[in-house]
C-alpha cells in the first residue's frame, strides 16, 4: 500500500495578530479578578472560541452587556462608537486590534478628513470592514468587486483602503476599474504581510500538488480566500473545519497534497489534517 504525501504549505496558520489576542485573552482569563468577555467572538475559529469558553471568555455583541469586568476587542477591530460606548462603563478595556487593522482605520479616517470619496474593499458584513467603515464615514462604499461599484461615482477624488485579508487580485481588478473614472485615486494598499505571505505560499503550492486542502473557520474570510485562489489554480481544493471532515475518496489516485491555512487556524487543527492524511492510500 502507498500512502500520501504531505506537504504543508511555507506559511500557513495563526498570524501575528492572532497570537497576541489569544495571548490578551488568556491572560485576561488567568489574572482579572472579575468576568472576561469579548465583544464578537475573538477570531473566525469555532475550536478557539469553544476553547476560550472553557476558560471562561464569553462572548458578548453590545458593550452595554460588558456590565463591569474585562472586555477584550477583537484583533479585527470594533466600530468607534462601540469604543466611546465602553469609555463611559465600568469595564476594563483589552485593546487586541491587530497594528494592521489600526493602521487602515487611521488611513480610512485621513482619507475621509481630507475630502475623497472613500471606499472600502471589503466584505460587507465582516467586523472590521463594520468597524472600517465607521472611520471612513457613513458618505463611504464598501464593494467586493467592480460590480458593486455605482455607474457615475459621487466624486472624481476617490480614496481606497482595504479590508486587511482581501487578495491582490482584488485590489487589482478595483484599481483597473476605478483609475479611468477618476482624476485622482489614493490607494492604500491594506493588505497585512501575513495575509500577504499566506497567499503567495499557498499559489507557489497549489501549483505543485494534486490537490489542496485548506483547513479553517467558514467564517474566516481569509481562509476563504485561500481557498478561492488555490481552487483557481487546482480544481482539487477542500476547505475543511476539522480532520474528521475529510473523505478518503477525494485523494484516491493522487500522490502529493498541499495543505495550507488561514490565519486563525490554530497549530494542533493544521497538524490533525496532516496527520489524518497520511494515513490515507495514495
Ligand atoms: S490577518 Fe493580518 S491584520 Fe488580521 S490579525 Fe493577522 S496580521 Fe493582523
Amino acid at each position: 500500500m502507498t500512502t500520501l504525501q504531505t506537504r504543508i504549505s511555507e506559511s500557513a496558520g495563526f498570524c501575528w495578530g492572532v497570537e497576541r489576542a489569544l495571548r490578551l485573552a488568556h491572560r485576561a482569563a488567568d489574572e482579572a479578578p472579575g468576568p472576561v468577555r469579548s465583544i464578537g467572538p475573538l477570531i473566525h475559529n469555532p475550536g478557539v472560541i469553544a476553547d476560550l469558553e472553557k476558560r471562561g471568555v464569553n462572548v458578548i455583541s453590545e458593550p452595554g452587556e460588558a456590565r463591569g469586568g474585562t472586555v477584550i476587542l477583537r484583533s479585527h477591530g470594533v466600530p468607534r462608537e462601540v469604543k466611546d460606548q465602553l469609555t463611559g462603563t465600568d469595564a476594563v478595556v483589552v485593546d487586541a486590534t491587530c497594528t494592521f487593522v489600526k493602521s487602515a482605520q487611521e488611513k480610512a479616517a485621513k482619507l475621509q478628513r481630507q475630502g475623497y470619496f472613500v471606499i472600502i474593499l471589503g466584505e460587507t458584513d465582516h467586523p472590521e470592514v463594520l468597524a472600517l467603515r465607521s472611520y471612513a464615514g457613513e458618505d463611504s462604499l464598501v464593494v467586493e468587486t467592480p460590480a458593486d461599484l455605482p455607474d457615475v461615482l459621487p466624486s472624481r477624488r476617490v480614496g481606497v483602503v482595504v479590508q486587511t485579508t482581501q487578495s491582490q487580485e482584488r485590489l487589482a481588478e478595483l484599481v483597473e476599474n476605478l483609475a479611468p473614472r477618476t482624476r485622482e485615486l489614493l490607494v492604500h494598499n491594506t493588505i497585512c504581510s501575513a495575509t500577504e505571505q499566506r497567499q503567495t505560499a499557498a499559489r507557489a503550492m497549489a501549483d505543485q500538488v494534486d490537490a489542496v486542502v485548506v483547513v479553517g473557520g467558514r467564517n474566516s474570510g481569509n481562509t476563504r480566500r485561500l481557498a478561492e485562489l488555490c481552487a483557481a489554480r487546482q480544481s482539487r481544493t477542500y476547505h475543511v473545519e476539522s480532520a474528521e471532515e475529510l473523505d478518503p475518496a477525494w485523494f484516491r489516485g493522487l500522490k502529493v497534497v498541499g495543505i495550507t491555512a488561514g490565519a486563525s487556524t490554530p497549530p494542533e487543527q493544521i497538524k490533525a489534517v496532516a496527520d489524518r492524511l497520511a494515513g490515507f492510500e495514495s
